[in-house]
């Protein structure tokens, strides 16, 4: 089965391929020559994950899924959340980012984080939502060069290595994406 996934995103990408069984074949907006900026314009995480599966869905013949992630700290009222990819400015910077979530934490005693993925999957005309998240903290300074985003600062709980301390491999087995594109996959051959 053919899966267009709508990101341009290549780690997401790469973590995907590494993730999909045999007999799923992930399509990317690259080979169908889309370059430009899917919306995400809700203010939730499923709205984007479902905004962005619709999006190029109807124009297509086959399949269509759109992940949209968010990092939550609780004791920063739950930010960045749907804000993750432009918490410190439209410029989008990760390590801008992740300065600023540093800052703001060096007041607080609670550390613990969470990433939440909801992806979500068009077929046959119906949108279908999958969620996976993953605990842990987020760490004093950014260790580690692999994966993107807040991989450096996040310690996922039972781990001593941040995501971008992992390989594709480590980090597909317990994040976030793994566990909601686990799920799709149930799913998926569930209905054949
Ligand atoms: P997106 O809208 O799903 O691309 O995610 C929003 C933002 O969350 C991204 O720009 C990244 O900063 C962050 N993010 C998403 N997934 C991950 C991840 O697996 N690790 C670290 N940060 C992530």
């Amino acid at each position: 089965m053919k899966l267009l996934f709508a990101s341009s995103n290549a780690y997401k990408i790469a973590e995907i391929k590494g993730i999909l069984p045999l007999g799923f074949q992930l399509i990317s907006l690259k080979e169908i020559h889309f370059h430009d900026e899917i919306p995400e314009t809700e203010d939730t995480i499923e709205g984007n994950a479902i905004q962005k599966a619709t999006f190029l869905a109807d124009k297509m013949n086959i399949p269509c899924f759109a992940d949209d992630t968010g990092l939550i700290i609780p004791s920063l009222n739950n930010e960045p959340g749907v804000f993750s990819a432009r918490y410190a400015g439209e410029q989008r910077n990760p390590d801008d980012n992740m300065d600023l979530v540093l800052e703001k934490l060096s007041t607080q005693s609670d550390r613990s984080a969470h990433f939440t993925t909801v992806i979500a999957l068009y077929i046959h005309h119906k949108v279908h939502v999958f969620e996976g998240r993953i605990d842990g903290t987020i760490i004093h300074e950014k260790r580690g060069t692999q994966g993107f985003g807040y991989d450096p600062i996040f310690l996922p709980d039972g781990s001593d290595k941040t995501f971008a301390e992992m390989s594709v491999e480590e980090k597909n087995a317990m994040s976030h994406r793994a566990k909601a594109l686990e799920k799709m996959m149930v799913y998926l051959k569930r209905i054949g």
